[in-house]
């Protein structure tokens, strides 16, 4: 994470091509140093036999080529891959591979943790150790897709960010591995099929739309203040109304035919009442979204449960019939604990908020 030399993989080719030309070498360096990494999969440089000896012993003195370590690597029974990766720091992130037909979504950890603290998630419960570089954001997306091309199967197809971590707090290594996820020189995908995740980082989603225009997705989880707060701790300092407003802001730049994902988690009597889904409805009406319902993911000491299917149902139910697009998120990878908000990794906590939560769960046991 914090190696002092430079790493060439995750950097974006704007940011090649300058570094190129401080260097006083032309910009089609970028091209070439891109094509090697990306396209032929080749991160050692003494094969890139293309570029001078010179300019290769410059690379190596000055600057690295790395992607995270894979620590742990597990496949649950349904095809979804979990993988653990270290990072330089000793720190551990996860990343998931979720295949499904031939698509094939990777969903990648962008903070050691998270600061937000979200009650329903465990990786907030973790605590926060720190930022990934674009490295090791892009890196996690290099080793799958290598992984994949490798058996001979179709590369990755879509990456979301909806891993460890807030995106949008980290917002300059997010930028330069979401240009990458896009340019034809690295992995070539469609600002359709890159999607930025956030809990409601309000400015975060202005400066967004200032620099790219992938697809957004908004974990909402609740149709007012009063719950939001509770659920989701950042709703205190940008409320729905702001967040909303944002949201129309983010649109107005993606053209006509897109929508903006809202992601609801279902928790069993707290947010999945019907009336919710009315107040919810009526929240949604002027906004171009589809929504993308989430049954609870359970972790050890979580406060929540799962609503039972009928419930489910009945919530999706009453949002399609108000006309919204509305599906349902099937729980894949539970058994390897890879689902949304199972992710943890291994986190050198710095806000102290593990140790807090497993007070909490061993005085609730003794309780
Ligand atoms: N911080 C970003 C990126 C994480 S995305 C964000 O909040 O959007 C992870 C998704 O899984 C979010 O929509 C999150 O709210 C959801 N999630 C978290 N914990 C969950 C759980 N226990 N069960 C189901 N979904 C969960």
């Amino acid at each position: 994470m914090s190696d002092t030399k430079k790493n060439l993989l995750g950097m974006d080719q704007g940011q090649l091509q300058a570094l190129f030309e401080s260097w006083g070498e032309k910009p089609y360096r970028a091209t070439q140093l891109m094509k090697w990494l990306y396209h032929q999969r080749e991160l050692d440089l003494d094969k890139m036999t293309n570029m001078s000896k010179k300019l290769r012993e410059r690379m190596a003195t000055e600057t690295t080529i790395a992607t995270p370590v894979v620590a742990e690597r597990k496949v649950s029974k349904d095809g979804t891959r979990k993988w653990i990766m270290q990072l330089a720091d000793g720190n551990q992130v996860e990343t998931v591979l979720i295949p499904d037909g031939d698509r094939h979504t990777v969903c990648i950890s962008s903070q050691v943790g998270c600061m937000l603290d979200c009650t329903f998630c465990s990786t907030g419960k973790q605590g926060f150790a720190g930022n990934l570089d674009a490295g090791d954001i892009v890196g996690q997306v290099w080793l799958v897709h290598n992984e994949l091309l490798s058996e001979g199967n179709r590369g990755v197809t879509n990456v979301v960010f909806m891993g460890m971590g807030e995106p949008l707090l980290n917002f300059d290594a997010m930028l330069s591995a979401a240009n990458l996820f896009l340019d034809d020189l690295a992995f070539g995908l469609s600002k359709r099929r890159v999607t930025v995740s956030t809990a409601g980082v309000v400015p975060g989603i202005y400066k967004l739309a200032e620099h790219t225009d992938v697809a957004l997705a908004i974990s909402l989880h609740a149709p007012n203040d009063a719950l939001r707060e509770q659920l989701v701790p950042i709703n205190k300092k940008y409320n729905i109304a702001e967040l909303m407003k944002a949201c129309r802001h983010y649109l107005s730049g993606l053209g006509d035919k897109r929508s903006i994902t809202i992601e609801y988690t279902l928790m069993d009597g707290v947010n999945d009442e019907l009336e919710h889904a009315r107040e919810l409805a009526t929240l949604l009406r002027p906004l171009r979204c589809k929504v993308n319902l989430i049954p609870f993911n359970p972790f050890p000491g979580a406060p929540f449960k799962r609503p039972n299917t009928h419930r489910v149902r009945a919530f999706q139910n009453y949002l399609v019939d108000q006309g919204f697009a509305t599906m349902l998120r099937t729980t894949r990878g539970d058994d390897i604990d890879a689902a949304c908000g199972q992710l943890v990794g291994q986190v050198a906590d710095r806000t102290r908020r593990a140790e807090r939560h497993r007070d909490r769960i061993a005085a609730r046991e003794i309780a």
